[in-house]
């Protein structure tokens, strides 16, 4: 009897995807790609995004071999007829989106496969947060389950080093005076004939006008193959972890990588898989190659944040993605969607704006302090938003977005993901970056012609939102404390004068 085919979707392109020994389809079982160029025109992605992802699946086609059938089509379900004809039985991974998986179990004849790339099965997690009261429902919590289930970074029952969270070792501010960290520079990758093959479809695509991308697509970034993505891996480990905890919050305008692992990319394709990450990093530490506060950091990103953000994912369910507990309509302005840095003036935006323009990447302070403030305290649409982020950076995905933007950056889920709203006023950003130096606004100036946008937008923000958040004992002093500015009518016509200019 020969082997049902195996479906590969492009976020499914590492080894474990495909091997039987992890749960895969049986042994040497065909494959089949499908390259859906409908996914392309539904949505105005960033094009380093459009061309990773295209160059992964191509990549892996390539080394698949005679193994695979790659199949180019409008939609999905017309490359599997193309593919397999009047067949349907076939195998396909537990894909990363709820419409995804909607499809999949509407074709008859597909079998399901459990979840692969996460450390935590979703019955788990069901379990775990069905016996969990609502309140303690919280990454910390979450994240040392996780920790003592899978023995990471464990002496026995007990965490290494006595305890679980080195977070005070890890906010430090960047190094006072220096453009750079002082570390290797992450791994690059090497662009090959099937990158510019890519480059040639995606240029042909644009000026037949069947898509329109956003951004710039410069030299590839991110791996997009295994090899490379262990080649990124092993670089990160022995010359950058080291470095990873202390400065994981700060940034630099002329160093927008600082110590970041820079794999999120990778991770989401597929092409690692997040046990082998946090491993690795453990070892390091066992091996008195890199100290604990970098080593427990990185593993709380991943065994943590990223963990929890995947089953928050399916937790939440379908209408997580309309929430929006602030009721924040306004449209997102064009010179945000459009990327155009130029038209900025304040320092920290139109820097993280142009890194995004330009790499389709930053990190995840800027997402969350800067471009994610923003947009909160300018009262966006937080779908318009989610969306946005989902389409610009190289990493993203549904699954990985909905709980990063609508619950942690836009609040929109009214608290049920974070205990607080993530803003602040530029007090924040001049601590934690060398951007307010060169800036036409002043961090400290919350009027006037100085006025800094964040300081200024953070009061109009909560004095916005005064009763909501004055019942929330972590935001109550900051309420507080709008009584006692004397010029907050002032500021407000100010910030409303703005409207949607960039500030
Ligand atoms: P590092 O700082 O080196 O961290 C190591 C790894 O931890 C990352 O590679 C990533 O896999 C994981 N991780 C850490 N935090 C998270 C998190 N909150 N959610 C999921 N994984 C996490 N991450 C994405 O992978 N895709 C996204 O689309 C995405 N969108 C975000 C949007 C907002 C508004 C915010 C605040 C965060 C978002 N993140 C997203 C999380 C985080 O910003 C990125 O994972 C990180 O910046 C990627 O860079 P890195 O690989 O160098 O990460
Ligand atoms: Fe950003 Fe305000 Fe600092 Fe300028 S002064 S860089 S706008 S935080």
């Amino acid at each position: 009897m020969t082997s049902r085919p195996h479906w590969l979707f492009g976020d499914q392109l590492g080894p474990h995807f495909v091997d039987p020994r992890h749960g895969g389809p049986d042994v040497q079982a065909p494959v089949v790609m499908v390259e859906a160029r409908s996914v392309f025109r539904r949505r105005r992605f960033h094009r380093a995004k459009a061309h990773l992802v295209l160059s992964a699946m191509r990549h892996r086609a390539a080394e698949l071999g005679d193994r695979v059938t790659y199949v180019r089509a409008e939609t999905y379900r017309e490359g599997l007829e193309k593919a397999l004809g009047k067949r349907r039985e076939l195998t396909v991974c537990h894909p990363t989106s709820r419409p995804a998986l909607e499809f999949v179990r509407s074709l008859d004849g597909v079998e399901v496969l459990p979840a692969k790339g996460f450390l935590v099965p979703r019955k788990d997690f069901a379990a775990w947060a069905g016996r969990t009261e609502k309140p303690t429902l919280r990454m910390e919590n979450f994240y040392r389950w996780v920790r003592t289930g899978h023995d990471l970074l464990m002496d026995g029952e007990n965490p290494a080093g006595g305890t679980w969270n080195l977070d005070h070792d890890n906010r430090e501010p960047p190094p006072r005076g220096r453009e750079r960290l002082d570390v290797e520079g992450p791994w690059e990758p090497r662009e090959d004939e099937i990158d510019e093959e890519v480059r040639r479809d995606l240029d042909r695509w644009e000026k037949d006008g069947d898509v329109s991308f956003v951004g710039r697509d410069g030299p590839r970034r991110f791996p997009a193959t295994r090899r490379q993505a262990l080649a990124a891996l092993r670089r990160f480990v022995e010359y950058r972890l080291t470095d990873f905890g202390p400065y994981e919050d700060a940034m630099l305008a002329a160093d927008p990588v600082m110590s970041h692992s820079l794999l999120s990319a990778s991770l989401n394709l597929g092409l690692l898989d997040p046990l082998e990450c946090v491993e690795r990093a453990e070892k390091a530490w066992r091996d008195g190659d890199a100290p604990l506060n970098s080593v427990e950091g990185f593993v709380r990103q991943i065994a943590g944040w990223r963990e929890y953000v995947w089953h928050l994912y399916w937790h939440f369910g379908e209408d997580y993605r309309e929430r929006n507990a602030l009721k924040h309509t306004t449209p997102l302005p064009e010179w945000f969607l459009e990327l155009d840095a130029d038209a900025v003036t304040a320092n920290c935006l139109s820097t993280v704006l142009a890194q995004v323009r330009d790499t389709g990447w930053t990190h995840h302070i800027p997402r969350l302090m800067v471009l994610g403030s923003r947009a909160l305290q300018d009262g966006w649409d937080p779908a318009a938003v989610t969306d946005w982020f989902h389409r610009c950076f190289v990493d993203g995905y549904d699954w990985v977005m909905l709980p990063n933007v609508v619950g942690m950056s836009q609040y929109a889920d009214g608290g049920r993901m974070t205990t607080k709203p993530y803003t602040s006023g530029g007090a924040y950003i001049n601590r934690m970056s060398d951007l307010c130096g060169p800036c036409a606004y002043r961090p400290t100036e919350r009027t006037g012609e100085r006025a800094c946008p964040y300081t200024a937008g953070y009061w109009a923000f909560l004095h916005r939102h005064r009763t909501a958040l004055a019942g929330n004992h972590r935001m109550a002093r900051a309420v507080q404390g709008l009584d006692r500015l004397k010029d907050l009518e002032e500021l407000l016509k100010e910030t409303s004068r703005r409207g949607d200019a960039a500030p």
